[in-house]
């Protein structure tokens, strides 16, 4: 029986190590914190990555936890509606948009982790190297004290985040893209937007005080995340963060008005690794590539990624795939990211931040055709599907037994 290494236990190693649980492929991760990540990341997960929560078997409870978004909406700084998508989450669908913070998504992952025999999480194990021959793999791992251990297995998985060791561990410090000249303040709040007209998604373009504004817990708590200058450090960054709030939301709330839980600011980056397998050692998610946050492409280009992974290694364990099919792996999203995710996130960015909202109708090609889907059916199709566009079916590459067992199991 195959053994899998999982090297970092964010939402994307968990949900692998259930993928590949699921087929009785036994999975251990190694993650060097103590416990799981709580700062204010990703909430949104589009339609592609509720496939791989529902493979993962974790939907139900995602769901139970979360919240189906209605209407998203792109408005001026005072507060005008620029346009908007009705119901953008399609939610007669079973693969309906959700949300969730991470730190809660993290959680329902965990549990299902632990409650699974084949999958075993250990905290405080700093992976500080690894290697394969066609024999194995291996990684070196820090331990409490500062001693080293040597973890063998057949294939390891980087899914250890922006700073990968597994990624640095193959190719050093080379992780070519751009770092955007912005800093991104991501904080929970409760205020009620909704008070103010504010669909559950709002983008608001402006290039001063462009932000996104999101309805993110069933009990009211939003997400609202706005650019700042880079020059601003942490402190200043905190100390700002009222001010910007009286000058760009509704209401102008001043301190009492709201209680803000977090605020967390983030460099933002476009970068993908020169390769997403040495060897036996694959990566993905932020390991592999990262994008800005708007538009929630992140951790779903993710776990699209472990979805993809978890069928080559199951392919494979099955005998269905020889181990070609992770060359496919690699090939195949890299094109995704250079052809999708990295173009539209970028596009999103630039949406909010460098458009003329006075413009956007005429001149952004994509707000365009959302006013067209208002009233356009096959125009709103096109953008419903257009979500899918990040996914590959790797079972394609199965020999014809592996296409027809895959096939029924789906059914
Ligand atoms: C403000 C903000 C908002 C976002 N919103 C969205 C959104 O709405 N939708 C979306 O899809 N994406 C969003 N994202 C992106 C999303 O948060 C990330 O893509 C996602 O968290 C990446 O998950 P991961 O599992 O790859 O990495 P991480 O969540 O970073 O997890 C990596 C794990 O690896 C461990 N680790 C690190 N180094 C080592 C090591 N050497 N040894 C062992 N373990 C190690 C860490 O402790 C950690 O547990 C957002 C990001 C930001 C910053």
């Amino acid at each position: 029986m195959m053994q899998v290494l999982v090297v970092g236990a964010g939402p994307s190693g968990l949900a692998l190590a259930l993928l590949l649980a699921k087929a009785g492929i036994k999975t251990t991760l190694l993650d060097a914190a103590p416990k799981l990540d709580d700062r204010p990341r990703a909430a949104h997960y589009a339609p592609s990555a509720i496939r791989v929560l529902k493979a993962a078997g974790v939907l139900e409870d995602v769901r139970s936890a979360g919240l189906i978004p209605n209407h998203m909406t792109w408005r001026k700084v005072d507060g005008s509606v620029i346009t908007s998508i009705k119901d953008v989450a399609q939610p007669s669908s079973p693969d309906a948009l959700t949300v969730l913070p991470l730190n809660m998504l993290g959680e329902v992952l965990l549990r299902h982790c632990e409650e699974n025999s084949n999958v075993t999480v250990l905290w405080n194990k700093k992976v500080m190297d690894v290697g394969s021959d066609e024999k194995g793999a291996w990684a070196v791992v820090e331990v409490e004290g500062g001693k080293e251990e040597r973890w063998t297995a057949d294939y390891i998985c980087g899914c250890d985040g922006a700073n990968s060791q597994v990624r640095k561990s193959l190719f050093g410090n080379e992780f070519p893209g751009k770092t955007w000249d912005a800093q991104i303040i991501a904080t929970n709040v409760y205020y009620p937007l909704d008070k103010f007209g504010y669909d559950d998604i709002n983008f608001i373009i402006d290039n001063e005080d462009y932000y996104m504004a999101a309805k993110i817990t069933q009990d009211g708590l939003w997400r609202v995340s706005y650019g700042e200058d880079t020059r601003l450090t942490p402190e200043e960054v905190v100390a700002h963060q009222p001010a910007k709030y009286e000058r760009m939301l509704p209401g102008n709330p001043k301190p009492g008005d709201y209680k803000l839980l977090n605020v967390g600011p983030y460099r933002i980056h476009q970068r993908m690794a020169p390769a997403f397998r040495v060897g036996r050692i694959m990566l993905a998610a932020d390991a592999a590539h990262l994008c800005n946050p708007f538009g929630g492409l992140g951790l779903t280009g993710g776990l699209v990624d472990v979805g993809n992974l978890a069928e080559c290694l199951v392919g494979m364990e099955k005998g269905w795939a020889d181990d070609s099919i992770l060359t496919k792996y690699d090939e195949i999203r890299r094109q995704k990211y250079q052809e999708v995710i990295n173009p539209i996130s970028s596009d999103n960015f630039l949406r909010v931040s460098a458009t003329d909202p006075s413009q956007a109708l005429v001149k952004d090609q994509f707000l365009m055709m959302v006013e067209k889907a208002r009233t356009d059916k096959a125009t709103r199709e096109e953008l419903d599907q257009g979500v899918f566009a990040v996914c590959h079916d790797f079972t394609q590459y199965y020999t014809k037994a592996g296409r027809e067992a895959s096939a029924a199991a789906r059914l």
